[in-house]
């Protein structure tokens, strides 16, 4: 890889994510929900900011952001729901970070205006609150059926694909995967391993595609193990995804 990634805690469970290059010594945040926490990763990095990339308009994602940009001058890249940015982006748009090409995927459903940013080169997508490990973002704004059609946009990317999402809400999200999936090998070693991750205090983010679609039951909602469990061998996928939602909601 020809970038560096820091990963940092803030908030109560919110992970920022700075993404450098040390030839060009440009650097991208992605959100900017604390601009203490953020300011505080650049400098124990040495690391100046080039770019912000924002995924949505939540609090815990924007609340630093006049601040940081005012500190740094860094150019800011999001929905057009923010008035701050200074390029508003939608579905398929593309610009450059440090020479390389930046895609913009719109995935709707936790909230409406949510963009992921995809780094190509190498193979890397930030995907806000869409995509967690085990798991998906609330419906705060949008419908399951939107949600759905975003988790399904994720999951045809290469299956090597670096995950980056912007919450510690694994250990929840494993024991409602082992409810629904609990037959699953992948799920239940992954379960162990993740329980240690957190027991020494470290991250269990970033993730990749493959072990999304192995383990995570809101990227499997055509397994006909899952199927069976909620007694919908024969109903749609969305329909399927939906129920996964509500009964996570209540879980
Ligand atoms: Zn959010
Ligand atoms: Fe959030």
């Amino acid at each position: 890889m020809k970038f560096q990634y820091h990963q940092f805690k803030y908030g109560t469970d919110n992970y920022g994510v700075l993404v450098h290059d040390t030839k060009t010594k440009e650097t991208v945040a992605v959100d900017a929900g604390n601009s203490t926490g953020y300011l505080n990763a650049l400098r124990e990095m040495g690391w100046s900011l080039t770019q912000i990339w924002i995924t949505h308009h939540h609090g815990d994602h924007t609340d630093g952001l006049s601040e940081l940009k005012k500190q740094t001058g860094a150019k800011v890249f999001g929905p057009k729901s923010i008035e701050s940015v200074d390029v508003s982006l939608s579905e398929d748009d593309q610009f450059e970070f440090s020479g390389e090409q930046v895609r913009v995927l719109e995935t709707p459903g936790h909230t409406l205006d949510m963009l992921n940013f995809y780094l190509k080169s190498e193979e890397t997508i930030f995907t806000g609150d869409t995509l967690f490990v085990m798991g998906c973002g609330r419906l705060f704004e949008g419908s399951a059926e939107q949600m759905y059609n975003s988790i399904s946009k994720l999951i045809e990317l290469p299956r090597e694909t670096i995950v980056y999402c912007s919450h510690e809400y694994t250990l929840a999200n494993a024991k409602f995967a082992l409810s629904v999936d609990p037959e699953n090998i992948e799920l239940i070693n992954r379960y162990k391993s993740i329980e240690i991750t957190l027991k020494n205090g470290l991250p269990t983010v970033p993730t990749t595609i493959k072990r999304e679609v192995q383990t995570n039951p809101f990227c499997r909602f055509g397994d006909i193990a899952i199927r069976r469990k909620l007694g919908m061998i024969e109903s749609s996928d969305s329909s399927v995804f939906k129920k996964l939602r509500e009964l996570k909601d209540s879980f």
